[in-house]
């Protein structure tokens, strides 16, 4: 049987330490002047502009940005550091989260320099935020088969179509859409014909309409385009090649540890309602949890080691996601059998917004069952 996943061995290095060192006080300082309260899953609906600009200000966003753009330069392991520390601390990142984790390097990878100019040093100081235009009504799983398309006019494109579940889009001025260039019939092959662009969500013609969450917040939305002029400058990358350049956003977008630690927050909150002598049952379930993801952070370090050294670790991060997803649900479940409710405010918030959010974390960035089909067909077991 072919097996072509690879995890080099993981470990941080110790000059990880002074970053980690240096966040983990600024968050402290934060707490404790009040300017957030931990939430669970902060990375797709704590959506702060202020909390991101101090992010900014304080350097811990565009780490490895080239140094032209405001960013420093620094290895995927220090920004794994950051990132890992926001989300044990539960705080409200979601405002900068898709740029900087994946518009940003998308940009610096495929845009034009005026492009880059325009947008990459608003996102390393926080200020410029970007939705993901990627599904459809009809096409989710299914990404080849959208049917927004893009026209060239003179100077421009004009594009229209309708994107769905775009999260944050009423609060972020950008999204990244995936539209076609060539219809698919007049295409070779059905990921051939596909372009990405940048498109202001403040253009002419966009209409952006809330789909409402089970708990009645407003966090994801329906953005229809109609005629919507984008200049030629905003085009990512080269016309055609938009199938390869999401594939290549993915192993950015499924191989974090926002993909093991979106209820985090609430592991911490449940060891401390237990207390320090918890029943045999509940210490059993716990350490049960905490190994699964001690192991898995090694390999979401591993793929953060990959995707330092160049290469696109796609099918591992498929497999890291798949597993982590699965954690991350199954931690509100432990937690509600271990814990009556009414006896801790804060672990019942967490606990409420952990099971409010848990239906979405095996669907976004793929399903899956979608990733377990890639990884078996890495296998060559499919
Ligand atoms: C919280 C949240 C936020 C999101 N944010 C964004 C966003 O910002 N931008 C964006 O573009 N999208 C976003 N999405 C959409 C997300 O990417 C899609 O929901 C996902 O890709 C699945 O597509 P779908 O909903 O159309 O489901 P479908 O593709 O219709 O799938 C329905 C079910 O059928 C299964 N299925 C489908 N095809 C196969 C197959 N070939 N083999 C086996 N099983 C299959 C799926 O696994 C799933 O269980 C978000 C989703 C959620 C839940």
């Amino acid at each position: 049987m072919a097996n072509r996943l690879s995890f080099p061995d993981a470990a941080l290095p110790a000059s990880t330490e002074e970053i980690r060192t240096r966040v983990r006080a600024f968050l402290e300082a934060e707490l404790a002047n009040g300017s957030f309260t931990p939430r669970a899953d902060t990375w797709l609906s704590g959506h702060d502009p202020t909390f991101s600009k101090k992010l900014g200000a304080e350097g811990f966003l565009g780490l490895t940005y080239p140094k032209q753009y405001g960013g420093q330069e620094r290895s995927a392991l220090d920004r794994f550091v950051v990132v890992e520390e926001l989300l044990a601390y539960g705080a409200p990142i979601a405002a900068h989260w898709i740029a900087e984790r994946q518009s940003g390097p998308a940009i610096i990878k495929h845009g034009n320099d005026a492009l880059r100019e325009e947008l990459v040093p608003g996102i390393v100081r926080g200020e410029i935020y970007f939705s993901i235009g990627m599904s459809e009504p009809d096409s989710g799983s299914d990404l080849a088969s959208i049917r927004s398309s893009a026209k060239k006019v003179d100077g421009g494109w004009t594009i229209n179509g309708t994107k769905v579940w775009t999260s944050q889009a009423h609060n972020n001025q950008y999204f990244i859409v995936l539209v076609r260039t060539t219809p698919q019939a007049e295409a070779n092959g059905k990921h051939n014909g596909m372009s990405q662009f940048v498109l202001d969500l403040r253009s002419p013609g966009v209409q952006i309409r809330p789909i409402r969450l089970l708990s009645g917040h407003h966090h994801f939305n329906e953005v229809v385009m109609t005629d919507v002029f984008v200049p030629d400058h905003m085009m990512l990358g080269v016309e055609g090649n938009g199938w390869a350049q999401v594939i290549g956003e993915l192993a950015y977008e499924r191989s974090g540890p926002e993909r093991i630690l979106s209820t985090y927050p609430l592991l911490a909150a449940l060891v401390d309602a237990v207390g320090p002598n918890p029943s045999a049952e509940a210490a059993a379930e716990i350490a049960t949890l905490v190994g699964r993801m001690t192991a898995l952070r090694r390999l979401c370090i591993s793929v953060a080691m990959s995707l330092d050294a160049g290469r696109s670790p796609v099918t591992e991060a498929a497999l890291v996601k798949d597993l982590g997803t699965q954690l991350e649900g199954e931690i509100p479940e432990v937690a509600r059998r271990l814990v009556p409710p009414g006896v801790n405010e804060r672990f019942d918030q967490l606990l409420a917004d952990s099971i409010l959010s848990a239906p979405g974390f095996t669907l976004r960035g793929g399903t899956n069952e979608i990733l377990r089909g890639i990884v078996a067909r890495e296998l060559g077991v499919r």
